[in-house]
């Protein structure tokens, strides 16, 4: 089945409401091509240098998230580039985009990234480290930089209930940051979480953004 059509079928199976990211990584701009064709207009990414040549190449109304761990010393070409970077993982590259972005003359969106999986690989804030950071109102700041939700991956497990676990938990994280209005957020209210393979256990916790890649580009070539 093409990727025209798997567009049509993901975006009829997801409520609206919930923003559909198309995870295009190792895929060719050809591909992003044929989804941008069958109206799709946001795409992820998560590596800099192939985020980078798709920009180039393809439609300048493409609103492109990077999801994928960020090394402090690309920071600086990404910056401009994204309309949502979806996996700050760290304080240390919050600070980073904030004084890259400033020095771009920039805004950028961000979402933080919470681990609360078994894998020790996976990247993101710790959540008592999470709420901490709201709690002592470290984002007050940053200047050039807007944190609109978080995001979050569950473990990788054919566990459906650990999996729900995960999503829960993550959602929970969320709304202690998002619903204490005496933090005075504004536009925190993205919550992305769920894959090819979970995201209607995401949606069910809450998600309102999907990243999904396989389910629509097929399987991908390391
Ligand atoms: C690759 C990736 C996805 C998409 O995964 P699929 O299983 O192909 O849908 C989603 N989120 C992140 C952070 C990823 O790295």
């Amino acid at each position: 089945m093409g990727i025209a059509q798997n567009i049509v079928e993901v975006r009829s199976e997801i409520p609206s409401g919930v923003e559909l990211v198309a995870v295009s990584k190792f895929h060719p701009a050809s591909a992003v091509m044929e989804a941008y064709d069958a109206g799709q207009r946001c795409f992820g990414e998560s590596r800099v240098q192939e985020l980078l040549q798709k920009v180039d190449v393809l439609p300048s109304d493409i609103r492109w998230h990077f999801i994928g761990h960020l090394q402090t010393n690309k920071v600086k070409m990404l910056v401009g580039k994204t309309s949502l970077i979806e996996s700050v993982d760290s304080e240390r590259l919050l600070k980073l985009i904030d004084s890259e972005s400033a020095k771009a003359g920039v805004v950028t969106n961000v979402l933080l990234q919470v681990h609360v999986a078994q894998e020790e690989t996976k990247f993101g804030f710790y959540p008592e480290e999470l709420l901490e950071y709201f709690r002592e109102r470290r984002f007050e700041t940053l200047t050039s930089t807007h944190i609109c939700g978080i995001m979050g991956m569950a473990s990788n497990t054919d566990d459906e209930d650990r999996i729900r676990e995960d999503f829960h938990r993550i959602s929970e994280i969320f709304h202690q940051v998002a619903d204490d209005s005496a933090l005075g957020l504004r536009g925190f209210d993205k919550l992305s979480m769920g894959m090819s393979g979970d995201w209607q256990i995401a949606v069910d916790e809450g998600a309102n953004i999907v990243r999904i890649g396989t389910r629509i580009f097929g399987a991908r070539q390391y």
